[in-house]
């Protein structure tokens, strides 16, 4: 039976290991693609045009919102980012699945405008343990980690919005959560494509 792919959008606060658990579905799950988002920010060290994040700038962004290309965009700390919409509904319409590495705002507008998705919100053990991984983490040299805070402080009030939370206190357990989410919410029959039965 054919089936349509799932929307998943994740989000947290910066360093909250958003990155890592989704790098794990990624490589366990085959059926499942991340969405590259376009940001106005500067590379980090180790980030791959392309791969990473489409690395553009403001004008170029700009254009891209003039001809509708987003299906969301929003600053965040204090950068712009944004979702591509066509590379979103091609992968739903080939019954490929689809992961968002998203802020809040974006998932929510998501949310609204589409009516579609899973919505997992990834909780950190505390501002604590985000303030430690934020000044351990040497690649986000220049970044404004109080000002990371700050907006994980505003993060943490809205996991009511999404469908699921996962506590990331371990790794490994959190992980179990995710694909347990993953697995089943791609056995949902609603997304079976009758029309070819
Ligand atoms: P970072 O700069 O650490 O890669 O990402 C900062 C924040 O921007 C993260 O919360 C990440 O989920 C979010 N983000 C990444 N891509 C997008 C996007 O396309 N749209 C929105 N709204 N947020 C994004």
């Amino acid at each position: 039976m054919k089936r349509k792919g799932q929307l998943f959008v994740i989000s947290a606060p910066s360093g909250a290991g958003k990155t890592t658990l989704c790098n794990m579905l990624l490589a366990e799950f085959k059926n499942i693609s991340y969405s590259i988002s376009y940001t106005t920010r500067a590379p980090r060290a180790k980030e791959v045009h392309g791969k990473d994040y489409y690395f553009i700038d403001i004008l170029e962004f700009e254009a891209m919102i003039l001809k509708g290309g987003f299906i969301e965009y929003a600053k965040v700390h204090g950068n712009l980012y944004g979702t591509s919409k066509a590379a979103v509904f091609k992968s739903l319409e080939l019954g490929r699945d689809i992961l968002l590495d998203i802020d809040v705002q974006g998932a929510m507008r998501i949310k609204q405008e589409t009516g579609i998705g899973v919505y997992v919100f990834v909780n950190p053990p505390s501002i604590e343990v985000l303030r430690e991984r934020l000044q351990k983490r040497n690649d986000t040299a220049g970044e404004n980690i109080d000002l990371r805070l700050k907006n994980a402080e505003i993060e943490l009030t809205r996991f009511m919005h999404y469908d699921y939370i996962v506590e990331n206190n371990i790794l490994e357990r959190a992980y179990r959560q995710l694909s347990a989410i993953y697995i089943a919410e791609t056995c949902k029959c609603a997304l079976l494509d009758m029309k070819d039965e």
